[in-house]
């Protein structure tokens, strides 16, 4: 017998903005519930309408709410395994949906975000519960809404029942006389980055981030903090806020990401510039810029905070010291093999960049659009000559960058 113990039906005129949240009472919601992509899919039904079920091995709390410019439906839950789900298995034509993305947002949290072709507000939303079985179904509806109704109904839920997008990872703070290098391994969860023959950006990079952080930490005397150290989604804006919170004395950004133009390979260092220098370069800084869209948390506002006259002094120092970490890194991964990008030193507008005082580089390591690159990046040997390069350019920067400070001081 089917029980339905959540049955919403939306009135979505004047919430803003419009959130479903409910705990279940009464049932077991412990552990993880798998998602069966046999029995879930998108499509579209009577009168234009757009349905999504998703089959789930038990039931857990969930929420819906929508996001505008661009038009997103985003689902939270607690907690769902998406292996064996592809996207393309849910999704059908004319839904308007035209790309899905789901996975871990935050440790036992879950997202699925929806791109949306035209404004589409919930209507019906429900998990029913399989007594028997005690697998539950989710439903929800969609239907076509104007641009001004859906866009006020639109927006990031404030409730505190629920992670927030830029979550406050509780950090130590740092004495001030450590060097302390943060490390960020680009992507995550819900945002994998490049994806090539079953490999993710988001996975080889947490590889390389944990590899690093040992190379640093045998070189001695040095403090390494990762902005994350699993397969979790982190907003741009966290992972600079982080650097921040540790202290940090460099901040190095790791990618390995896909051009499907121009044939890109080799490694290539980026500081930060106010234009993308050329048209890879921009198309590379627009997906980078992007993650936190495709996870459906917005940064907003988060250029603000880099403008005013105090933080452009202090980038005006930290400038020729994040340009001296990237030569270092050139020399450094060069000297290790490399191999190198033809012009391996770039400037691009990428958000985690734009720390005004502490030098911040982002390293593609190489790109898994490159046959040659992802059997590099994917082999061992090659990544330990090419961490140790690394991890060398960072200990010889920071000798130079002391002796040039203490010059300056005098
Ligand atoms: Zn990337």
């Amino acid at each position: 017998m089917i029980r339905i113990f959540v049955v919403f039906i939306a009135l979505w005129a004047g919430l803003s903005p419009a959130v479903f949240a409910q705990a279940l009472s009464g049932v077991a919601l412990s552990g993880v519930a798998r998602v069966d992509p046999a029995r879930s899919g998108i499509e579209q039904t009577w009168l234009g309408r757009t349905s999504l079920r998703l089959h789930l091995s038990q039931g857990v709390p969930f929420r819906v709410f929508t996001l505008d410019d661009p038009a997103r439906l985003v689902l939270d839950f607690r907690e769902v395994d998406w292996s064996g789900v592809r996207a393309a298995d849910l999704l059908a034509e004319e839904t308007g949906i035209d790309g899905i993305r789901f996975g871990t947002f935050q440790p036992g949290w879950s997202r699925l975000v929806a791109d949306l072709t035209r404004p589409m507000l919930p209507g019906d939303i429900g998990m029913a519960l399989d007594d028997a079985t005690g697998d539950a179904i989710l439903t929800l509806s969609l239907e076509a809404a104007d641009p001004q109704a859906f866009a006020a109904a639109s927006g990031v839920p404030e409730d505190t029942l629920w992670p927030q997008p830029q979550p406050d990872m509780p950090q130590a703070p740092v004495a001030d006389d450590r060097f302390v290098v943060v490390i960020d391994p680009g992507h995550g969860g819900v945002d994998p980055g490049a994806e090539r023959e079953g490999l993710s950006e988001k996975l080889l990079m947490l590889e390389i981030a944990f590899e690093l952080r040992e190379a640093l930490i045998r070189a001695g005397d040095m403090d390494v903090v990762l902005t994350r150290e699993s397969d979790v989604f982190v907003s741009l804006q966290s992972r600079v806020a982080q650097a921040h919170r540790a202290g940090a004395d460099l901040f190095v950004s790791l990618h390995a990401d896909a051009l499907s133009q121009g044939g890109a390979e080799g490694a290539t260092i980026y500081t930060l510039s106010d234009e993308a220098s050329d048209t890879a370069t921009a198309h590379l800084a627009a997906r980078h810029n992007r993650a936190d869209i495709i996870a459906g948390a917005d940064l907003t506002g988060s250029d603000d905070e880099v403008t005013g006259v105090l933080l452009d002094l202090a980038r005006q120092e930290t400038e020729p010291r994040s340009m001296a970490l990237a030569q270092a890194l050139v020399q450094g991964m060069a000297d290790a093999g490399g191999p190198m990008n033809n012009r391996p030193l770039r400037q691009a507008g990428f958000s985690v960049l734009k720390s005004a005082d502490i030098p911040s580089v982002l390293v593609e390591v190489g790109f898994l659009s490159s046959k040659r690159d992802l059997e590099n990046i994917r082999n061992p040997a090659w990544r330990r000559k090419i961490v140790a390069g690394m991890a060398r350019s960072i200990a010889a920067w920071r000798l130079s960058d002391q002796a040039q400070r203490e010059l300056v001081r005098q």
